[in-house]
């Protein structure tokens, strides 16, 4: 999963982006929900929050590291095709 930094201006640019409605306004900035989160693996061949965030602030998450198998497989149990 990615995360959010508190470089984070609020500029809501990344929300509607996210194929698994993984973002969403949290108490002070936006906030990328891990269980939900697939670096957008089986939607995209790039995190397209990453793509659209004007200040660069949305890396990897070192507490939630996952291959792309892991991730693929989380696609799968959301969108149901496991
Ligand atoms: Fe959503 Fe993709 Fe960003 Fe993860 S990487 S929060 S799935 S847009
Ligand atoms: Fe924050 Fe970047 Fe999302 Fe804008 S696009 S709300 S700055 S994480």
């Amino acid at each position: 999963a990615l995360y959010i930094t508190d470089e984070c201006i609020n500029c809501d640019v990344c929300e509607p982006e996210c194929p698994n409605n993984a973002i969403s306004p949290g108490e002070e900035i936006y906030e990328i929900d891990p269980m939900l989160c697939t670096e957008c693996v089986g939607h995209y061949d790039e995190p397209q929050c990453q793509q659209v965030c004007p200040v660069d602030c949305i890396p990897k998450d070192p507490n939630h590291e996952e291959s792309k198998e892991e991730l693929m497989r989380k696609y799968e149990i959301i969108t149901g095709a496991a």
